[in-house]
């Protein structure tokens, strides 16, 4: 499956987009590229997810808000994903007294969506694939590739290695991306990375007789100034909770006994809805997880190579945007595609200058809402200017 532009498949008429990665901005991106007549090259490093059993990824589950839902919109994807999310109108804010006080989040019917992220993987990997220009090639991960020529290296799962060309490179690969590396060579390219103290963990809290265990349509917080835990919904009626906390806090804590105390603490009305035993295992099962934020400019380079989502601007999920703004990333570029007359010439630096500031403001705002979210939204003039908001 080796070819290039000047290839049978690559006609002057139809260009040829490699996608490189298939996470859920990469999957999107593909269904884009597809919908306008491009021929869809994504490449993935896992195997295909729709066959794993198990799916390892960041966080289980995530808020979609008004901007993925436009950029889902646009390829038909809204109604599919919207149906299996589940509304979340307000905050739930728990007092360390056990009191719960709920903030809405806009005007009354406004709300975002609790969605399951391997779901959502997975059905934008099946609508990218259902479009017959498209191919999508899981097993393969890119090792390097040449600015000058546009030639990609992979390194598929059977060990061999392959080599292709296609008229566009579309760095979809994550945070930690390969494709960004050839980026930092080039000069006046602009990057920082900033790993904030605190990392994260995920605890499951079961359905309590068959039903949610608490509220469902809340994003529930309980914001303990330096640290804070939240807790979404999931269509199983089971909550993920996700603690942040800083890294040195989760070190003094090595025996369940401990996690005891310190839920009895500072979460005391979560234990019962978490189960005593559950709690004591699971706060051991992974390590606590590192957050990045990554911002870069450009997002391009020359006309062979553009970077979108976690790729160009890894963000801290505090603000509940790193997708929505990727997702935004593929519907801004398609609108300049049509702008410009899909000229990568003109495209892909005006892509970089419309994005860059969107997304280095969304940047902003997550380290920004970081400090909102575990310290801020526990003030009693918070709650009382939120309260005013919604009037
Ligand atoms: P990724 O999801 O990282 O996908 C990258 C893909 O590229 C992966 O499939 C990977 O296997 C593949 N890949 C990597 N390297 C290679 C290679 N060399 N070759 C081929 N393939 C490769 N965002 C929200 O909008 N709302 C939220 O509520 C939210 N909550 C979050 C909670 C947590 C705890 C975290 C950590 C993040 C959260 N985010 C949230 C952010 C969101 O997870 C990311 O912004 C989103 O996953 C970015 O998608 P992506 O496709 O750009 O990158």
């Amino acid at each position: 499956m080796e070819y290039s532009p000047g290839d049978s498949r690559s006609t002057s008429k139809r260009k040829v987009i490699a996608v490189v990665g298939g996470g859920l901005v990469g999957a999107l991106n593909a269904c884009y590229f597809a919908k306008r007549g491009c021929g869809v090259e994504l490449f993935e490093s896992r195997e295909d997810i729709r066959q794993a059993k198990i799916v390892r990824g960041r966080s289980i589950n995530l808020a979609l808000s008004h901007r993925g839902r436009q950029a889902l919109k646009h390829v038909g994807m809204e109604e599919k994903i919207v149906s299996k999310g589940i509304p979340m109108n307000a905050r739930m804010i728990h007092s360390l007294e056990g009191k719960r006080s709920p903030i809405p989040y806009g005007k009354k019917g406004q709300y975002i969506l609790s969605v399951d992220r391997a779901n959502l993987n997975k059905e934008l990997l099946t609508a990218a694939e259902e479009y017959p220009n498209t191919k999508l090639n899981f097993g393969h991960k890119l090792l390097d590739w040449s600015i000058e020529s546009g030639a990609m290296t992979f390194l598929r799962s059977d060990g061999t290695k392959m080599e292709i060309k296609a008229d566009l490179i579309v760095g979809c690969d994550g945070a930690f991306s390969a494709i960004r590396k050839q980026f930092l060579r080039q000069s006046r390219f602009n990057y920082s990375q900033t790993y904030i103290p605190h990392g994260y963990m995920e605890l499951t809290m079961p359905p309590k007789n068959g039903d949610f265990a608490m509220e469902p349509n809340f994003l529930h917080i309980w914001p303990r100034n330096s640290f804070m835990m939240i807790a979404l919904p999931n269509l199983d009626k089971t909550f993920t909770c996700t603690l942040f906390m800083p890294f040195e806090e989760f070190e003094k804590i090595t025996t369940g006994e401990q996690v005891l105390e310190f839920f009895q603490t500072y979460f005391p009305d979560s234990i019962p809805l978490l189960g005593e035993d559950a709690l004591k295992r699971d706060f051991f099962r992974l390590p606590a997880q590192a957050m990045v934020s990554v911002k870069c400019s450009p997002y391009h380079m020359g006309n062979k190579c553009v970077i979108m989502g976690d790729a160009a601007h890894a963000v801290v999920p505090f603000y509940g945007q790193g997708m929505n703004a990727g997702f935004e990333d593929c519907l801004v570029f398609n609108e300049i595609m049509d702008q410009l007359n899909e000229d990568f010439n003109a495209v892909l630096p005006e892509y970089t200058r419309i994005r860059v500031p969107d997304d280095h403001a969304i940047a902003d705002l997550a380290m920004y809402n970081y400090i909102e979210m575990r310290a801020h939204v526990n003030s009693k003039w918070f709650i009382f200017r939120k309260y005013l908001d919604n009037f």
